[in-house]
């Protein structure tokens, strides 16, 4: 299986039926890098940026962070590569900067709000993704928005810092696309006017689940309610997916739920073109598509929809790949 596995690796991912998706990989770094391009990953759909952050006694300069954005850039080379920008705060801290104590750190001041009131912090950042943009295959992606300002904000302080590096003399690729995660509710139900001001989504399941079942996504007590297919989840992502593709904007999914392959037939059905997730389920969610018929699986989840609870949506996908064709 293994073997069969390995002739898939430098093949484009396709349903039987001839509908083309892409499979990505989510990274957390350099040390990643080598499994993403022996499981021919197609691209990465996440860059973690934090761990950058992490397991050090300061911020990293803007020196540091362009050398490793550049190397991702040039080891991927015309692969499209999602590098997202600071999600800190949250369950994710750093022992050099002092945050407020909060009561809900997940409703708190954490990713894009934090990096909105840390501007010095955040244009760093930015800085060191345009200098590396000029290497590769760069997409920009923030991370926990939830209103309309947040991205308008965020947008700003990028063209600004790409016009200053400019009059600096550096070359910045005007090709970047931006883009944001999907992984607030407001986010996926106001969907419609997010589209217009990026280039693509990305569909964060692991917080978007945990925001919309109310349910904390490390809290075992509370584990039964997180549930990837209820139809609740799925109806924001066809919402999400359909309003980006009315307006020509992709949407991919780097949640842990692209790559689960209970999900998969749905997710394809529901029409995602970009699967992101981690490296070693590639070779077997490109396996797992090329079996499934695409125009089959846009009625079935078109049907999943109306269910009303996650374990007839589970029954039904089982059904649907075991039965007789
Ligand atoms: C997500 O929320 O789905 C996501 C990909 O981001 P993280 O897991 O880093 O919060
Ligand atoms: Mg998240």
């Amino acid at each position: 299986r293994r073997q069969a596995l390995q002739r898939l690796r430098d093949q484009p991912t396709r349903s039987r039926d001839g509908r083309q998706v892409e499979l990505a990989a989510n990274i957390g770094g350099i040390s990643d890098l080598e499994k993403v391009l022996e499981n021919g990953a197609e691209g990465i759909g996440l860059f973690r940026t934090e761990f950058l952050y992490m397991d050090r006694a300061d911020f990293p300069s803007e020196d540091e962070q362009l050398q490793v954005y550049r190397h991702v850039l040039q080891k991927m080379g015309d692969k499209p590569v999602v590098i997202r920008t600071l999600d800190i705060g949250g369950d994710k801290e750093l022992s050099y900067m002092s945050l407020p104590k909060e009561s809900n750190p997940f409703l708190g001041l954490r990713a894009i709000r934090l990096c909105l009131g840390r501007e010095d912090l955040f244009r760093t950042q930015l800085r060191a993704l345009l200098r590396a943009s000029a290497h590769g295959n760069l997409k920009i992606m923030f991370p926990m928005i939830s209103v309309a300002e947040e991205l308008r904000q965020a947008k700003k302080l990028l063209y600004e810092e790409k016009q200053s590096l400019q009059s600096q003399g550096y070359s910045v690729s005007e090709s970047v696309e931006i883009g944001m995660m999907v992984e607030v509710p407001s986010a996926a139900v106001a969907a419609h006017a997010f589209a217009p001001e990026v280039d693509f989504f990305s569909i964060g399941t692991n917080d978007l689940i945990q925001y919309t079942m109310a349910a904390d996504r490390m809290n075992e007590a509370v584990s039964y309610l997180y549930q990837p297919c209820h139809p609740a989840i799925l109806r924001l992502v066809k919402w999400v997916i359909d309003a980006a593709a009315g307006q020509g904007k992709w949407v991919g999914m780097c949640g842990e739920m692209a790559g689960d392959e209970r999900a998969i037939p749905l997710l394809l059905g529901l029409g995602l073109h970009e699967f992101s997730m981690s490296a070693s389920s590639i070779l077997s969610a490109r396996a797992q598509i090329a079996e499934l018929d695409y125009a089959a699986w846009r009625e079935h989840a078109a049907e999943a929809l109306s269910m009303s609870d996650q374990d007839q949506v589970n029954q039904w996908v089982r059904r649907q790949t075991s039965g007789p064709s």
